[in-house]
């Protein structure tokens, strides 16, 4: 039967890169592909070079738990993470590329009487934004999720924040259904080449530096998550930005006991089960800023600890994996879409623990800003500007922690 699986054409072509490009994007994260296809899709502009320094997806997009929501607390992130949203339900037809989106549910638990009060005020933004999530009791709740222990002596359910449409996606298809379909336009993905410099006169940028070779752009889109501040130090710009490497591991195969996404902010871990069976286990960032792409064995622990109590049954079962990736986490939780000090160039980033679920959503926007020079109403809100003027979109209860 193999012998049927041979000349498979390449889903996306590895050229060489021209000298120059209209747009340069940095990065072949998800972030970075949807911007380069919303170009095209969008304002049809294809002229664009996705330039990454290893594979593609293999930053954050490639190494998350794939947890897609849009249950946000402040207007413009429900806007921005509900508009992402609503582009995963018909992902997969408009990139005709199977990203396995699968809206199982997704419960957030309230095992504190200050979280029930923070979640039904969530709910009620939540309805206010056309968002649907509703409160649930334990006893809902335990229907929804068997494996459940209601009754935790530290912290027992008190309840939970569900939207019925958020689910998950297979995050590596995320990045191969747009990369391809990128490739298709006629852009380029440039793989295995680090840019190692920017180069600006008169407050302009002209090009980058590469492993490849230098490449010269009209315009610059950096989106490249926990590097952009060091992408950034290279056009003589700051970000308020921190680099944090944040873990997860899985558990080995098991029959299907769990179908929707559970969140535990209190004890801090939350888990689905994947389509192969694994648990799929989030925990905490480090404690400190740091550029270790790597799990660390104290994760594992403190993690799995944390939600024995809330499901028991995890103690039977043996961890196979663990990993880590480098988040870009702002003061105020939400991320930056936005033109920069200097002319041409625009960041993507700062999406920190809860990027994956906003992919098309932040794709769609950031071409927008980079086709027009101004951000649409999906970016505005969310330019490098609001930290000067202390306009903080604090989304720290709902994206501090979870993911
Ligand atoms: P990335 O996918 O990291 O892409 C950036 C790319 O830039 C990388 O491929 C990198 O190699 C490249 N790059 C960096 N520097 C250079 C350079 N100098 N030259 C060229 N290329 C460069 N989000 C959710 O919504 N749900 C979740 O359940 C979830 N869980 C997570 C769990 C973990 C363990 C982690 C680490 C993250 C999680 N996230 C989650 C967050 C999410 O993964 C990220 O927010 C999102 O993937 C960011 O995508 P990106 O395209 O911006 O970045």
């Amino acid at each position: 039967a193999m012998g049927l699986h041979q000349g498979w054409g390449r889903a996306w072509a590895s050229p060489a890169p021209r000298k120059r490009y209209k747009v340069v994007i940095v990065g072949a994260g998800g972030h970075g592909l949807a911007t380069a296809y919303y170009l095209g899709k969008n304002h049809g502009i294809t002229d664009v070079a996705v330039i990454e320094k290893g594979w593609l997806g293999g930053g954050n997009t490639g190494r998350n738990t794939t947890i897609i929501r849009s249950n946000y607390l402040q207007d413009p992130s429900a806007a921005i993470y509900d508009k992402a949203l609503k582009l995963y339900e018909t992902l997969s037809q408009d990139l005709n590329y199977n990203v396995m989106f699968s809206p199982r549910g997704l419960i957030m638990l309230a095992q504190t009487e200050h979280e029930v009060r923070g979640y039904r005020r969530t709910v009620n933004a939540n309805h206010l934004q056309g968002v649907a999530t509703r409160w649930i009791d334990p006893a809902e709740l335990k229907r929804l999720v068997p494996i459940i222990e209601i009754g935790g002596p530290r912290y027992p359910v008190l309840g939970g924040l569900y939207q019925e449409r958020g689910g998950t996606a297979r995050h590596d298809a995320v990045a191969w259904g747009y990369a391809r379909a990128c490739s298709d336009m006629g852009m380029h993905i440039i793989q295995n080449c680090a840019v190692t410099g920017v180069d600006t006169a008169g407050g302009r940028v002209r090009a980058v530096e590469t492993a490849k070779g230098r490449i010269e752009c009209d315009s610059l889109a950096m989106v490249v998550a926990g590097h952009s501040s060091v992408l950034a130090g290279m056009a003589g710009f700051r970000l308020p930005i921190e680099s944090i490497a944040l873990q997860a591991l899985v558990s080995e195969p098991i029959k299907p006991c769990l179908d929707v996404v559970v969140m535990a902010n209190t004890v801090h871990g939350y888990l689905s089960q994947s389509d192969k069976g694994e648990m799929v286990i989030g925990g905490g960032t480090d404690g400190f800023v740091n550029y270790t792409q790597r799990g660390s064995w104290h994760h594992v622990e403190e993690t799995v600890r944390a939600l024995i109590e809330t499901f028991p049954m995890l103690s039977r079962l043996k961890m196979l994996r663990q990993w880590g990736g480098i988040v870009d986490m702002t003061g105020d939780r939400s991320p930056i879409l936005s033109r920069t000090p200097v002319e041409g160039i625009y960041v993507n980033c700062g999406w920190g623990t809860g990027g994956f679920k906003a992919i098309p959503g932040s794709g769609w926007a950031m071409a927008e800003l980079v086709a027009k020079g101004t951000p649409g109403p999906l970016a505005a809100p969310f330019g490098l500007e609001r930290f000067a003027e202390g306009r903080f979109i604090d989304e720290s209860v709902a994206a501090g922690v979870a993911h």
